[in-house]
């Protein structure tokens, strides 16, 4: 028996063994797996240019890490980095600021694809989808050469559905809770999914498939150390579906031993982590400084994050904390509720007063707030002293923190708060191998005919760490790129 629906969908019911279930097939010329930037990005681009494209989404709700992300966006090269006094950016600076930044672990098909497309890709992701940036001022980031990070009004959860309704009213067909589980090979090319719906089995046929399906930070079996051990804060959909469904067609896998760890994370729970970062970011233009158990600084706390996270793992119980006087403390609440921390954690967390994880130790003195997080208070008074001297004199001459983040000399009176700095991360590395095309490659090192690879499923391209607010940027652009190469082969 089979149903035609308007919209090309057919509808089988098929007997098995006495019971009856329905198989949806779906045609497409282009089928993605994932909605996320990368997703949303290629199907809205390959729907604009006349392709009918299905993106088939697991959760019940969209968006995957990009809903949720923290909306910090690289713009090297763009029409938007020069007209805000950045005029040349070139793409070989970008190149070397992340293989340093990667340690040299970089995917190069992936990263010189990211090198020369990203500005013009960039250019159009502000021309489709119009994101608006919060103050339209580029931040000084260690990891990079040039000033090149904007943040995302609203962040990533106020911008995504800008994507997602450019996407739709391309004709993008959006399935949501349809899990991929399998790629169809036929004669040696993928030729579609087979997917669930629920109970329901559903198959789409495709002249393309795009895996868009993200990271597998939330797969502990996937994880290595440190990995494995360290708080996640990422999204549950994380699970590396693509990087399983390519794999079992022969697909080739490199760099799966890596992710972005960042050294400024509370456990807000047991094994997940809560970032902290725009708290920091707030402190460090007060007084705020990073210490160790000891009340010893040990770091330029304006470095960047991967050197700070090796300092890190070196100190006692793999932690640092912040200082803060009362001012200082204000600005960072203030970061951190942009960060989801509600009023009523904060309470709690204060509450207990260093007794347990998050610590967030306080008292009407420094010391005293040392002694309610640990921390050795004759060693922390010093180090405050010596601190606020540098400030003086305007030269960290310890570490070398940038003078323009050393405004002011922190209190040595009155009520200090202390709150601990933990290694957290989401966003994994490692990747499906794919050639200068996003052709996913297969065990012989040819092209599997058929399968493309956008977004953080291909994140090779950051090497081993990946750099402030590339992760979107790469998610934009190689989703673009993908399907102007889907478009491209279907051509041939
Ligand atoms: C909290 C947080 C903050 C971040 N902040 C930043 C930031 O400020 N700047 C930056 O550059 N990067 C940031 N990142 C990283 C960045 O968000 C991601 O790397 C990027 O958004 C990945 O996009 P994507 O489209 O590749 O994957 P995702 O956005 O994760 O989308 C993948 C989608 O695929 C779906 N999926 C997976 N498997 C299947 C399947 N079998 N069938 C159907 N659907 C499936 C998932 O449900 C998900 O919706 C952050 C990440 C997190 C978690």
């Amino acid at each position: 028996m089979q149903v035609r629906w308007k919209q090309g969908l057919v509808l089988v019911a098929a007997a098995f063994s006495g019971s009856v279930f329905a198989a949806q097939v779906i045609n497409a010329d282009i089928a993605v797996i994932g909605s996320g930037f990368a997703g949303m990005s290629a199907a809205a681009d390959a729907a604009m240019n006349g392709k009918k494209v299905v993106v088939l989404e697991k959760q019940a709700f969209p968006g995957g890490a990009s809903i949720l992300c923290g909306g910090q966006y690289a713009i090297q090269g763009t029409k938007l980095q020069k007209s805000l006094g950045v005029p040349n950016d070139p793409p070989q600076s970008l190149v070397k600021d992340l293989i340093l930044n990667g340690h040299n672990k970089n995917d190069l098909t992936t990263l010189i694809l990211q090198a020369e497309n990203s500005p013009r890709v960039t250019d159009w992701v502000i021309d489709t989808f119009k994101p608006v940036f919060i103050d339209n001022k580029l931040k000084y980031r260690a990891e990079f050469e040039f000033d090149r990070s904007l943040y995302l009004k609203g962040y990533c959860s106020g911008f995504y559905p800008k994507v997602q309704s450019v996407a739709e009213k391309a004709g993008v067909k959006l399935l949501l809770g349809t899990k991929a589980e399998s790629l169809v090979v036929k004669g040696g090319r993928v030729t579609g999914i087979k997917a669930k719906k629920g109970n329901q089995a559903v198959t789409v046929n495709a002249k393309a498939v795009l895996l868009a399906t993200g990271g597998y930070g939330a797969n502990k079996a996937m994880l290595v150390e440190p990995l494995k051990s360290a708080l996640y804060y990422g999204p549950a959909s994380s699970t590396g579906d693509g990087h399983r469904m390519a794999s079992a067609i022969g697909a080739k896998l490199e760099n799966m031993e890596y992710g972005k760890r960042y050294p400024n994370g509370i456990e807000s729970a047991p094994g997940v982590a809560t970032s902290i970062i725009q708290g920091n970011y707030r402190a460090w233009l007060e007084s705020g400084f990073l210490v160790n158990k000891d009340g010893k600084r040990v770091v330029n706390e304006k470095a960047s994050n991967n050197n700070i996270m090796a300092v890190l793992e070196k100190q006692p119980g793999k932690l640092l904390y912040i200082v803060l006087d009362e001012p200082s403390f204000a600005k960072f609440v203030e970061g951190i509720k942009t960060q989801g921390v509600t009023d009523a954690q904060l309470k709690e967390w204060l509450a207990n007063n260093g007794s347990k994880a998050p610590i967030f130790a306080h008292g009407d003195s420094l010391e005293a707030a040392a002694k309610a997080a640990g921390i050795n208070p004759t060693n922390l008074r010093a180090t405050l002293e010596r601190y606020n001297g540098f400030v003086r004199a305007k030269k960290d001459e310890d570490f070398g923190r940038p003078v323009k983040f050393m405004v002011r000399e922190a209190k040595t009176t009155g009520a200090y708060y202390i709150v601990e700095q933990k290694p957290r991360f989401a966003t994994t590395m490692g990747s499906v191998v794919v050639d200068d095309h996003l052709r996913v490659l297969g065990a012989s090192g040819k092209p599997i005919r058929g399968l493309y690879a956008a977004g953080e499923v291909i994140n090779a391209m950051h090497g081993d760490d990946s750099s402030p607010g590339m992760n979107i940027s790469w998610a934009f652009t190689s989703g673009k790129l993908s399907s102007e190469f889907m478009r491209g082969d279907m051509r041939k």
